[in-house]
Parts: structure tokens; C-alpha cells; sequence
């Protein structure tokens, strides 16, 4: 998909969602935030909103990533009086102190290409009379109606659960949570989405198959994580007989873990390595250039760990594989790092 078909996608739909917005007026200053994906488009969405309700906008120019990291104190500052989040949901476990509008952006696709790869999916995998848990990353949610009915017409039995913690629709997952594939009942997950981080999650954190479905391709792909998990704890191991880390805690509302932070560093001093934790608002690797440390202990958004840990001038690794470094934990304990 270009992109400007999804600033296309994103316009109408941040038009529909401005209708909820009842009490925005002209004396309202109102803060726009969006993806990479869509900040050059952002005067489409600007002059929408202005058009309108005649207020000022201010655009965030630093492309967000989740609804995790929405810099409430700094908007309250400027006297910011309503935000518009595009590109996810909610996240609903911590406070927002300005009223959020949030609009995920919802991707269109040719629902016969997933009803063809449902169909295949169905034969291949043998998954008639069983019961599969469907997740999805909020892009494709839309969908995930029409992925049951189909899959009851195959005699699949489709199960889709209720969204909890920072999770707000049925079947959502997150980079930093997969809580919605989580249950005793199926032993299959499929996850309705693009890319391999998300399903590799999943298989990772439920120790279940999982049938990631490209909705836009129709190509399945079965996903284990174990090659994943195994790169990782080499990673952390090879930290072990190192000395001084960096356990780095992110200001943004929905990263913040001080007390999982707090035990990173008594659990690494008291094993007799140097731990001193580190505050940033945004985790950039330029910034570890010069520290002298042997690793970073991110408590931060799980993905700065496996996605990016390489441009680190030394690696980046989560709570759980610092315990295994430091022979906290053994390595058939390391799991995925989630947030609640
Ligand atoms: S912490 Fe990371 S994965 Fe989780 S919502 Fe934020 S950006 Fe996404």
C-alpha cells in the first residue's frame, strides 16, 4: 500500500472520530500526534482539525509509536487542552491528564484474499472442530468479524478475547503485550497482521502455534520463537563476565517501570556488578556514545531491545534477560518482556 493511500485511510477516518470530539472550540489548543508513517501528510490532518473547530493546532513532529508515549506534562505546560493520538488505541493503565481523542488508523483490505487464505489455512493445518484464539494488531481489527464467520462456516471453532490491561479491544495485541492470545481453551493462535515480531511474540509468550496471515498478501507463515529467544539469551550471556551497566528508565507514561528499574539495579549490585540507573524521555542510541558501560538494561519499550539493539554502541537487553546474565534466572525461564 502507498502511503498516501493510508493518509487517505487516516483522513476520513480522523474525520469520522473529530464527531466525538464535541467540546473542542475556537479558543482550544489542540496537540496532533501520528506515526512515521503519516507525519508528511500531517497539514492534511491539521487543516482538518482547524476547519473544523477554528482552534490551533500544534503538531508533534517526533513520530510516536504507541499511545504509550504521549508527553502529558510537557503538553500541560504549554496549556494544551485536548490531544489528538492518530495511528493506535488507548492504552487504558495509566492516567491522561488531557482529554485524548485517540484514532487508530485502520487499514483497508481485500477481504477475499483472507477469506482465500483462511480456506487454505483451514486445509493445511488440519484446524477443523478445533478452537483457535484470532489476535490482531489494531490495524486490522475491522476484519477480525469477518474472520470468524468464516472460519464457523469451515466448522473452525474461533475464540477472541476480552481485552485487559493495556489492551483495549477484543483480540488486540501489542508489541508489549499478548495477553489476548493467552488461554487454557485453544492450542492455535492465528494473528491477522504484517511482519514477524508480533506472532513470533505470541508463540514466544503462549509456547503455542501460531499462523501469522498477512491480510494484505494472504501469505501464512507458521512462527516459533524459540530461534528468537535462543539469539537473545546468547546476547545476555555474553554480558555475564562484564561489569558496569546502564539500567535505563523512560519517562513516557506508558514505559515507565521504576520498580521493576529499582530491582534491576539491587539484583545486579548485590551479584556484585556496577548498576546505576539512567532517565530518558527518548531512548536514542547517540546518546550512549562515550558512557562507559558494558550494557544497557532497557525497562523501557521492549521493541528498543529487539529491534535495535545493534545501533547501540554496546547491547541492549530487557529485565528478563539481565537476570540471566547475572545467573538470576536459567535460561528455560527467560520469556518474552511484556508490559501490563
Ligand atoms: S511500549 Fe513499545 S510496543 Fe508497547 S505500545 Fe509502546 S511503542 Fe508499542
Amino acid at each position: 500500500m502507498k502511503d498516501i493511500s493510508i493518509s487517505e485511510a487516516a483522513l476520513s477516518q480522523l474525520d469520522e472520530a473529530l464527531d466525538l470530539m464535541t467540546n473542542i472550540n475556537s479558543q482550544s489548543l489542540v496537540a496532533l500526534q501520528m506515526p512515521s508513517g503519516i507525519i508528511r501528510d500531517h497539514l492534511l490532518f491539521l487543516r482538518l482539525i482547524r476547519k473544523r473547530f477554528n482552534c490551533e493546532v500544534l503538531t508533534l513532529l517526533r513520530p510516536s509509536y504507541g499511545a504509550c508515549d504521549i508527553p502529558y506534562p510537557n503538553l500541560e505546560k504549554m496549556g494544551v487542552t485536548h490531544i489528538i493520538h492518530m495511528g493506535h488505541n488507548s492504552i487504558e493503565t495509566f492516567v491522561k491528564s488531557i482529554p485524548t481523542l485517540f484514532v487508530p488508523i485502520k487499514l483497508p483490505v481485500e477481504i477475499d484474499i483472507v477469506k482465500d487464505a483462511l480456506a487454505r489455512m483451514v486445509k493445511d493445518h488440519s484446524l477443523e472442530s478445533e478452537k483457535i484464539v484470532i489476535t490482531s494488531t489494531v490495524q486490522y481489527l475491522d476484519v477480525v468479524a469477518e474472520i470468524i464467520g468464516e472460519l464457523e462456516k469451515r466448522k473452525v471453532i474461533p475464540l477472541v478475547n476480552t481485552p485487559e490491561g493495556r489492551t483495549t479491544s477484543p483480540g488486540q495485541v501489542l508489541g508489549c503485550n499478548f495477553a489476548a492470545a493467552k488461554t487454557e481453551e485453544a492450542n492455535v493462535t492465528i494473528f491477522i497482521g504484517t511482519g514477524k515480531f508480533h506472532p513470533r511474540g505470541i508463540a514466544i509468550s503462549t509456547g503455542k502455534k501460531v499462523i501469522a496471515l498477512n491480510p494484505h498478501t494472504g501469505k501464512t507463515e507458521i512462527l516459533t520463537g524459540k530461534d528468537f529467544l535462543y539469539s537473545r539469551a546468547s546476547i545476555a550471556l555474553s554480558l555475564s563476565d562484564k561489569k558496569r551497566f546502564s539500567v535505563i528508565l523512560c519517562t513516557r507514561p506508558g514505559q515507565f517501570r521504576l520498580e521493576l528499574a529499582k530491582e534491576m539495579v539491587r539484583k545486579g549490585r548485590k551479584k556484585g556488578y556496577t548498576c546505576e540507573l539512567l532517565l530518558l524521555d527518548e531512548i536514542r542510541p547517540e546518546y550512549f556514545t562515550g558512557l562507559k558501560i558494558d550494557g544497557i538494561v532497557s525497562t523501557a519499550c521492549p521493541r528498543i531491545a529487539y529491534d535495535d539493539s545493534n545501533l547501540y554502541p554496546v547491547p541492549v537487553i530487557t529485565p528478563g534477560e539481565f537476570l540471566l546474565a547475572i545467573g538470576e534466572i536459567d535460561i528455560d525461564r527467560l520469556t518474552i518482556d511484556e508490559l501490563d
